[in-house]
């Protein structure tokens, strides 16, 4: 079932037109601190419209805490971040939650909703959008990724790949101008991990922004425009796939990347 369900997923991907108007995110000298850890010590990092970030570090460096910062999850000390030249810092909430969409690890689904419902219920609550539009592309949403036959289920009756493409689905319904993605395939078992990636890859050929923090290497290798490694809450290393994989200048790059790959 999930392989038809992909094959259907992946065609409208494979024309690789753009149809995203993806935003450019600027971060400036971001700090954080959870108490008396200083987790961000100034982050500076470009992210160009419909390009792909890959942010890979070891356990602990502040990979989730950057990509928290970026949604406001949690309040950054000091620096700053501009979407599209907006400080997100000076954003109002549900403004932020609109131009910033984030999926996470374990799913953040809604356990007594169905797949339907979970992607309808964002663009009712937080867009305040009409019931008859919300319904059109919530279903639009969940057939790109090949979920149109399952959209009456809930959560506890899809795989976990099939539950992170609902939440996929859910995130792209905002018609944000980011995604983030903060380790989106670790809790899968490993023959769903690829239907994830693809649908991932293909959003980033069709002009979406994303920030991707990831253990996949080889995803990174290929889909990634830029490759971010981050330890001890600094940004060591940041370059296209072949300077970092294949080139790594610092010795603590060079260590990561021993362990991993
Ligand atoms: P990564 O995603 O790279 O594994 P995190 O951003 O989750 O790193 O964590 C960075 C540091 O911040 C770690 O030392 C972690 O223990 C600490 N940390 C993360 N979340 C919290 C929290 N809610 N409260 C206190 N410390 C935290
Ligand atoms: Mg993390």
């Amino acid at each position: 079932v999930e392989v038809s369900e992909l094959k259907a997923a992946a065609s409208p991907a494979a024309t690789d037109a753009p149809r995203f108007r993806g935003g450019a995110l600027n971060i400036r000298n971001l700090t954080m601190a959870y108490g008396e850890l200083d987790v961000l010590k100034g982050i500076d990092l470009d992210i160009a419209p419909g390009s792909v970030t890959c942010i890979i570090g070891p356990s602990g460096s502040g990979k989730s805490t950057l990509l928290r910062c970026l949604n406001r999850l949690v309040e950054p000390k000091g620096g700053d971040i501009l979407l599209d030249g907006d400080s997100i810092l000076a954003m109002k909430p549900e403004r932020l939650r609109r131009r910033v969409g984030m999926v996470f690890q374990h799913f953040n689904l809604f356990p007594d909703h169905t797949a339907f419902e979970n992607v309808m219920l964002s663009l009712t609550k937080v867009k305040k959008m009409p019931r008859r539009e919300a319904q059109r592309i919530a279903e639009a949403r969940l057939a790109e990724v090949g979920l149109a036959a399952r959209r009456d289920h809930r959560p506890a009756g899809l795989s976990g790949g099939q539950q992170q493409r609902v939440a996929i689905a859910r995130a792209l319904a905002m018609d944000p101008e980011i995604i983030l993605f903060d380790e989106v395939t670790s809790a899968l078992d490993p023959e769903l991990v690829k239907g994830v990636l693809d649908l991932m890859a293909a959003l980033g050929r069709q002009g979406m922004t994303m920030a991707v923090v990831t253990h996949e290497m080889g995803f990174a290798r290929r889909v990634a425009d830029q490759v971010v490694f981050m330890d001890e809450g600094r940004i060591v290393e940041a370059g296209c796939p072949e300077q970092i994989f294949d080139n790594p200048r610092s010795e603590r790059l060079q260590r990561f990347l021993a362990e991993v790959l």
